[in-house]
């Protein structure tokens, strides 16, 4: 197996590692009222991912209730702490911790590390009333996170361009990444936030990048969109997932996935040992575009879109 790791430089100048491969959230997310159980499985797969080659991007978040699954792996692996990319996520609409700077502590107490490489404000759905500050002030929060170091990076998720531009008014720091949902079938999450980032230098992650293939029991398996993901699959022998999250990385957007499988752990890794052409590249564009949007997460917030 061929390996060949990527990395992208943030607008900071710090290099981010260019996929996600272990997201602690979608299928291992816990609501506490309901499940607040410890998930060896997940455990397994973080250890799984900690031994492939390369620097090791986890992606967590407040809202999950993973730390500890998290801080387990990272208690058990050999792998040293600079092979390793942590990013976390503060919970904003539902109310877990007081403020970033305190979810930040509690975080890092749970998870064992001394910081976190990537914090995000996981959306921007943060008033006076129902978080106790504003977007503003929870941005100076994550500055203060930033400069004293327990934040080498910081950014926020979900967030549409009038959201980045409250922030960039007041930012002394600007937001590294924002992380949204963006796959074949949705691509703008809100209007004109693809480019408005690419213009602004704010790296995209993309979060549930594999959607068409995670939807595709109810889709029509014969339109021409999945037909034209398995002809690449087949051409380059690579899986299908692999091709669509090589889309997402050719479009210059970071792909954060997971599985609860080790090979698909592995391939997300393995990523960067193949390529795509600019015309195979503009034909998956194209034929995404073509289908029904497809959009999984905050459609409350987002369905007037
Ligand atoms: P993906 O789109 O990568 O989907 C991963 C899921 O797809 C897994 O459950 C996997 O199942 C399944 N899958 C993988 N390969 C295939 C295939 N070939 N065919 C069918 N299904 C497949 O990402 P997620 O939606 O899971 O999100 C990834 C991470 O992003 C989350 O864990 C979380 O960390 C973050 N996230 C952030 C959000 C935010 O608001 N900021 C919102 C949502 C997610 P299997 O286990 O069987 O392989």
């Amino acid at each position: 197996m061929s390996f060949h790791q990527q990395f992208i430089t943030l607008n900071n100048g710090n290099k981010i590692p260019a996929v996600a491969i272990i997201g602690t959230g979608t299928r291992w997310y816990k609501n506490e009222e309901t499940d607040a159980t410890f998930s060896n499985s997940l455990v397994e797969q973080i250890l799984y991912a900690l031994e492939l080659p390369g620097v090791i991007h986890i992606d967590a978040a407040e809202i999950y209730r993973t730390y500890p699954e998290v801080g387990k792996a990272l208690s058990l692996t050999k792998k040293p702490r600079n092979e390793i990319f942590l990013t976390d996520k503060y919970s904003t609409q539902i109310k877990v911790s007081e403020s970033p700077v305190t979810g930040l502590d509690v975080a890092l107490r749970k998870m064992g590390s001394d910081y976190v490489d990537l914090y995000l404000l996981h959306s921007p759905f943060v008033s006076k009333e129902a978080n106790g500050f504003t977007l503003e002030e929870a941005w100076k929060d994550m500055e203060q996170l930033y400069q004293i170091g327990k934040a080498k990076n910081i950014g926020v998720s979900n967030f549409a361009v009038k959201d980045l531009e409250r922030i960039l008014k007041i930012a002394r720091v600007k937001p590294q990444v924002n992380q949204i949902e963006f796959s074949p079938f949705l691509q703008n999450q809100t209007p004109d936030i693809f480019e408005f980032c690419q213009d602004n230098d704010i790296l995209l992650e993309a979060y549930s990048p594999l959607g068409p293939l995670q939807k595709k029991i109810t889709q029509d398996d014969t339109e021409p969109f999945f037909e034209y993901v398995k002809e690449l699959s087949e051409r380059h022998i690579k899986s299908e997932a692999q091709i669509i999250l090589r889309w997402v990385s050719k479009r210059g957007v970071l792909p954060v996935t997971t599985s609860s499988k080790p090979q698909r752990i592995a391939d997300a890794q393995n990523l960067f040992s193949f390529d795509l052409s600019d015309e195979e590249v503009d034909k998956i564009t194209e034929l995404g575009l073509k289908h029904k949007p497809l959009r999984i997460y905050w459609n409350k917030q987002y369905d007037k879109y």
